[in-house]
């Protein structure tokens, strides 16, 4: 992706020349953007203040679904979409985006009833358009899952739907834009809003933060794609907040703890919330909660306690033959969602659906999903159809993304094969990734800390104890080879990866 030690300054030495479009923000919003603007021939520019997909794109459940909860809530239109998505990244990049079906135990007193919860799967499955969802009785599901809680287990309704590793997916989509002509720039702020002489938004101050140096930067359209941020962006043009933040744990659990071959769908014993426990990356994740969280972004989100014993009420409760506790998970994260406010009172209740917006010409995005994210950018592209007329170019058949296969194929594309011929193919211990994997992020990814190669390109940081303290003698000696840390440098980034993974993920 970013091949070469001076790609940073090769950007910055066309970055003042006008462009089409400028992307504010790299979660999966403002990459799917930059894909699509970048498959039209668009001149498009993305920056991102910190990492690629350091926000809430690296700390969702990790499912690419149509969303059963949506359906519940009657929202039909977020749901097909949903599923026509999901299916549409199931064929363009198995490896990276894979099959998973979910088992939801059924208890006596089940609520919603069998009958409702069948007849929701079977709309499920007719708008995914092929049959699957099934049930199986309580015999097959002690056997296969021995630890669940037995008293009053009815059975299990079986249905599919898919997971994937956000950070990847974003990684992806970002190279295969940059393939296209687009440029994307990480720590790199936006700072602040330029004005055209009639007030309209046509540009942006530009901070880069690992070289510290300013540049105004124009284009003809600004896009603010920022996430939980976009109240912030759109105070410069007098917009009324209209966010409401909703922050959203995980715990994560050795495989070996608790192993599990297919995801569970969980109902909280105390709300009854729908809750999700997935096999992901050799490990279980489980999660979420839905909480309205304050402060964002001087207070970043982390799991807080009582978040901790919530999910491990539901874990105790269902899987008690597995003797779980909190402290036996390895890690834990949260993330925000941008979620726009509304008239529900139940953050559970509160719409996921995307909303576009236009505010003196600058154009903002928020909400969405991971699954949908090639909707979301071509509906942002769409309202920009009069000021930027070569988007009438973007094929309307165009796969969402170029190609997969096995593991390596789904996460690296086109340049999976350059990471196999780097040999160093065995996992790491507990976790399916590579020293190749950690060489080729190094060389070609953009790293420039720690955090960024622990806990984005790969996510060790997150599978193995102690965000992976056993691993840094190894990792040392790579980012010595490869980046050129000298001992400083590399105690400096121990330091702040430490801080950080105690700050925001450990389990406890
Ligand atoms: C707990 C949780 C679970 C979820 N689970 C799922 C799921 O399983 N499946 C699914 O499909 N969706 C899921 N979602 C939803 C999905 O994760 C989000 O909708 C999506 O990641 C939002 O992406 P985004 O790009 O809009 O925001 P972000 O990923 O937050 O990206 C915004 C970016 O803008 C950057 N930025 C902010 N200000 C500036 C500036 N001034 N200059 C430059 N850059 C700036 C930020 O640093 C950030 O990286 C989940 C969300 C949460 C919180």
């Amino acid at each position: 992706m970013f091949d070469h030690t001076d790609w940073r300054d090769r950007l910055w030495s066309e970055v003042d020349q006008p462009w089409d479009l400028i992307i504010i923000g790299g979660g999966i919003t403002g990459a799917g953007i930059l894909r699509e603007a970048s498959r039209a021939g668009l001149r498009v520019l993305l920056v991102e203040q910190n990492d690629f997909a350091s926000a809430t794109s690296s700390w969702s459940t990790k499912l690419v679904h149509g969303g059963l909860r949506y359906l519940a809530n009657g929202e039909w239109r977020l749901t097909r979409e949903s599923l026509h998505e999901r299916q549409a990244l199931l064929d363009a990049a198995p490896g990276l985006v894979e099959p998973m079906d979910f088992l939801m135990p059924v208890y006596a007193g089940h609520r919603p009833g069998r009958l409702v919860t069948r007849l929701g799967l079977a709309i499920y499955d007719l708008m995914a358009g092929r049959w699957h969802a099934h049930y199986r009785g309580r015999a097959k599901v002690m056997n296969e899952l021995p630890y669940l809680a037995r008293d009053g287990l009815r059975g299990a309704f079986v249905y599919p739907d898919a997971r994937t590793d956000d950070v990847r997916l974003v990684l992806r989509v970002i190279g295969e834009a940059l393939d296209d002509g687009g440029r994307a720039l990480h720590y790199a702020r936006a700072e602040s809003l330029c004005r055209d002489p009639q007030g309209g938004v046509n540009g942006i101050v530009l901070h880069d933060r690992l070289a510290d140096r300013r540049t105004k930067v124009t284009a003809t359209a600004v896009i603010n794609a920022t996430g939980p941020w976009s109240d912030r962006v759109r105070a410069q043009v007098d917009g009324a907040p209209r966010l409401r933040p909703l922050r959203g744990s995980h715990l994560v659990f050795r495989r070996a703890d608790w192993p599990l071959e297919r995801a569970l769908m969980l109902f909280h014993p105390d709300d009854a919330r729908p809750m999700f426990a997935v096999p992901w990356c050799g490990a279980t994740l489980v999660g979420t909660t839905d909480l309205d969280h304050d402060g964002f972004p001087d207070t970043p989100p982390r799991m807080t306690d009582a978040e901790g014993d919530y999910i491990m009420a539901a874990v105790t409760h269902y899987a008690p033959g597995l003797g779980l506790t909190r402290d036996g998970a390895v890690s834990s994260f949260a993330g925000v969602r941008p979620v726009v406010a509304g008239d529900a009172d139940d953050p559970g209740q509160a719409s996921r659906e995307s909303a576009i917006w236009s505010e003196q010409g600058l154009v903002n995005v928020t909400g969405g999903k991971l699954t949908t994210y090639r909707v979301t950018a071509r509906e942002v592209l769409a309202t920009l159809s009069d000021r930027l007329p070569a988007l009438a170019r973007l094929p309307a058949d165009a796969p969402i993304l170029g190609g997969g296969g096995d593991r390596l194929a789904g996460r690296y594309g086109r340049h999976a094969a350059d990471v196999r011929a780097l040999g160093e193919a065995e996992p790491i211990a507990g976790t399916p990734f590579t020293r190749a994997e950690l060489r080729w992020a190094l060389r070609h990814e953009g790293v420039a800390h720690l955090d960024d190669l622990l806990l984005r390109r790969t996510r060790l940081g997150l599978l193995l104890p102690a965000g992976g303290e056993a691993e840094l003698p190894a990792i040392e000696t790579l980012c010595r080879e490869e980046l050129g840390w000298d001992e400083a440098r590399w105690l400096e980034e121990c330091r702040a990866y430490r801080a950080t993974w105690h700050r925001f993920h450990a389990p406890g």
